[in-house]
């Protein structure tokens, strides 16, 4: 840990340049531009922070109810209790009795009189002058206090390395442009950054506060605009890159697939189908997002685009985030491409070594055709003869910065594959435009006919008896249902342990029905054999931690029970009730809750239970918790917008794109060096 020693504490905050420090930007102020004699302080019935000022007249440690430091000031006038629950002995010695104090804090009116709890005192002067600034508060880490923040950004900000940084990229002239009017009057960047470090008393606080100042806007339009020239950058460079032209030929597999598909496709699947197929035509790579809610039928589609690939010789990767999903593929895919005489592999990393050497090698060769798996799939020592298409289901779950990078030599030429993305998470528009710009999007906006909506119901647990009830009539029915066990973020041994005991519970309850456990222990032939159960009828009641999360399809089941949903995200209830109304029938989902609910929990459970739709759940999800874990950007620990908040700044959003878009066109040079100053490295980031 030597190297963690030296690192000054600048660096320890990533702080280690004129530019780093000017745009380590506030994330709130100080305001001690303004003093109120003590009277008027304790009037101003303000819940923000007032400063006043006078002498010690009383300091006192107090026992009762606990120990605590009674301090009483007093001007002309009137008088203000200090009250510090914790306190060092040195800090009543520089509250001594005589001493002149200058305070800064809330005024509350306490059991005593209104007084201060632990403010911000300096021993100072009557006369002291006031700054003319609001005091900037830096985020920061522990062992670097705010006084060397502030004077490292103050001398960072004299440095002339910090004006050629901020210097003037893009010509006023751009701004004036009648159809970006609202930029009209936005400071220069120079400008912005001065005035967000060191604000007069006399700018605007709320907006600087909120972020919404003028000078925010400047920095927030700045950063957008780099994205989103770069984002259009990776999307040209993308339609340089080659890929395999794949046409399917008449009585192809393509056509023998839709012959063997026991289903008509639906109108939204003809019609994404076409999207995907006109890509797969174009002698550049498809970067394709097929967005549909679960249970749409996005697998058929998928099969499709395989079928195309496999029709003009090239190999298919289709890989799903779990050994269960991409089980589920294989056994959906194999009887639909039987009689095909295709050959279709397996490959996850819980197949044993030499199996798996095994199918790595018929990969390399290019003997298997079509191979269905998990991350095991991209992972080294894999390498395909021939790749045309790569499938990703659930891509959202492998995160973001692991986006493939598929391709095989033909000389010195790199050939990519084609990629169909497919999720049931429906992305925000926003997020669309930032951080998936460079994504061509297919929505399959219609189920499967003959699908009765889900129910959702809310329910207290107290009424558990109710609910097990519900289930036997269901059962009774011939249905079958799943019960999801609580998540203890705290224990994985809780969770499995509550999930062992309902099982046991529900298994007496339910004498006369076969009652099934499934949890994320299990070895994956054990899993794998679970839901093979479930799904032949074997089994009817399957109760389950979150392992069955996405995909998993069984339309006899109608009925689901998640107990404590309370402590569920959006998606995530989303995506498990979807694991029913897979058929006909009406299924219904309820939602067991325990009291007390939270404010937002009590929301979130109300929207669940009034929309059903992916869109809708989304965009909430995305108000409650902010892109990143949308994104996957939890794992990728990257986020490329400091400044801009996408639910503030949506509307900033669209005119930073048009913005991006004519200055690529007319000017490259100047979009080049915007996105330098920016982005920097991270720019290649965009690209892949
Ligand atoms: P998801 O989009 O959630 O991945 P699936 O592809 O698993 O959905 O499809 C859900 C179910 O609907 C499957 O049983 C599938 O066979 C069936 N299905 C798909 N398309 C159609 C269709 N056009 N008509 C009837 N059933 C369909
Ligand atoms: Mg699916």
């Amino acid at each position: 840990m030597a190297k963690e020693e030296k690192q000054s504490p600048l660096a320890k905050l990533g702080l280690n340049t004129p530019a780093d420090l000017a745009l380590h930007l506030p994330i709130r102020y100080e305001d001690e531009t303004e003093l109120f004699d003590i009277g008027s302080a304790i009037s101003k019935h303000s819940q923000f922070s007032v400063q006043t000022q006078g002498r010690v007249i009383d300091s006192q440690v107090t026992f009762r109810p606990k120990r605590q430091l009674i301090i009483k000031i007093a001007d002309e006038n009137d008088e203000l209790i200090l009250r510090f629950i914790h306190f060092y002995p040195s800090q009543q010695k520089q509250m001594a009795v005589g001493l002149f104090l200058r305070v800064r804090g809330e005024i509350r009116h306490g059991f005593y009189g209104p007084e201060m709890v632990h403010p911000a005192v300096k021993v100072s002067m009557p006369e002291a002058p006031l700054p003319n600034q609001l005091t900037p508060v830096y985020s920061t880490v522990a062992g670097v206090s705010q006084t060397l923040i502030r004077k490292a950004i103050e001398k960072g900000l004299s440095d002339s390395r910090t004006n050629s940084f901020l210097r003037e990229i893009i010509p006023m002239q751009w701004f004036n442009q009648p159809k970006y009017d609202v930029l009209k009057g936005l400071p220069s960047l120079e400008i912005a950054i001065r005035t967000l470090h060191q604000p007069l008393a006399s700018e605007h606080k709320e907006s600087l506060l909120d972020r919404t100042h003028l000078a925010w806007r400047r920095v927030q339009f700045e950063e957008l605009l780099a994205q989103q020239v770069s984002l259009q950058q990776a999307h040209v460079e993308r339609r340089k890159r080659l890929a395999p032209i794949l046409q399917s030929p008449k009585n192809g597999y393509v056509q023998k697939l839709l012959n063997k598909l026991p289903f008509e496709l639906t109108a939204a699947q003809a019609k994404v189908w076409q999207e995907i197929a006109h890509d797969l035509s174009q002698p550049f790579p498809m970067n394709r997002l097929l967005q549909g809610d679960v249970g749409s039928g996005k697998t058929a589609v998928a099969a499709l685009a395989a079928a195309c690939a496999l029709d003009n010789g090239y190999q298919v990767a289709l890989m799903a985030p779990t050994e269960i999903l991409a089980e589920q593929h294989f056994q959906k895919l194999v009887p639909w491409f039987e009689e095909m005489n295709l050959s279709i592999g397996w490959l996850t990393g819980s197949l044993k070594a030499k199996a798996k050497r095994e199918v790595q090698e018929q990969i390399m060769s290019g003997a298997l055709q079509l191979v269905i798996g998990t991350h095991a799939l991209i992972q080294e020592g894999v390498s395909f003869a021939k790749l045309g298409l790569a499938i990703i289901d659930e891509q959202h779950r492998f995160g973001v910065l692991q986006r493939l990078q598929l391709y095989s030599k033909n000389g010195d030429q790199a050939i990519y594959a084609h990629q169909l993305m497919m999720t049931a998470t429906p992305i925000p528009r926003t997020l669309a435009m930032t951080y998936y710009a460079d994504l061509e999007v297919s929505v399959i906006d219609q189920l499967p006919p003959g699908r009765s909506p889900i129910i959702t119901r809310l329910i207290k647990n107290t009424r558990r008896l109710e609910v097990v009830d519900g289930i036997r009539r269901e059962l009774l029915k011939g249905r079958q249902a799943y019960w999801v066990c609580p998540i203890i973020e705290e224990s994985e041994a809780l969770q499995l342990k509550t999930a062992i005991e309902t099982y046991e519970q529900l298994t007496t309850e339910l004498p006369q029905y076969q009652v099934g456990l499934i949890h994320g222990k299990l070895p994956a032939v054990e899993k794998s054999r679970i839901m093979q159960s479930f799904k032949s009828g074997e089994i009817q009641m399957l109760v389950s931690t979150t392992v069955i999360e996405v995909g998993v399809d069984v339309p006899n089941a109608t009925l689901m029970v998640i107990e404590h949903a309370e402590r569920f995200g959006y998606a995530q209830i989303h995506q498990l009730r979807g694991r029913v109304g897979r058929g006909s029938e009406q299924s219904v989902c309820l939602l067991m809750y325990a009291e007390p609910l939270s404010m937002a929990a009590k929301e979130r459970l109300q929207n669940l239970r009034e929309s059903n739709d992916g869109f809708i759940i989304a965009e909430r999800d995305l108000e409650l918790r902010g892109p990143g874990e949308l994104l996957g950007a939890k794992q990728s620990g990257e986020t490329m917008l400091r400044f801009v908040d996408l639910i503030r700044d949506a509307w900033l959003v669209e005119i930073a794109k048009d913005f991006a878009h004519d200055l690529l066109q007319n000017d490259p040079k100047i979009a080049h060096d915007h996105v330098q100053r920016w982005l920097g490295v991270r720019a290649e980031l965009l690209k892949s």
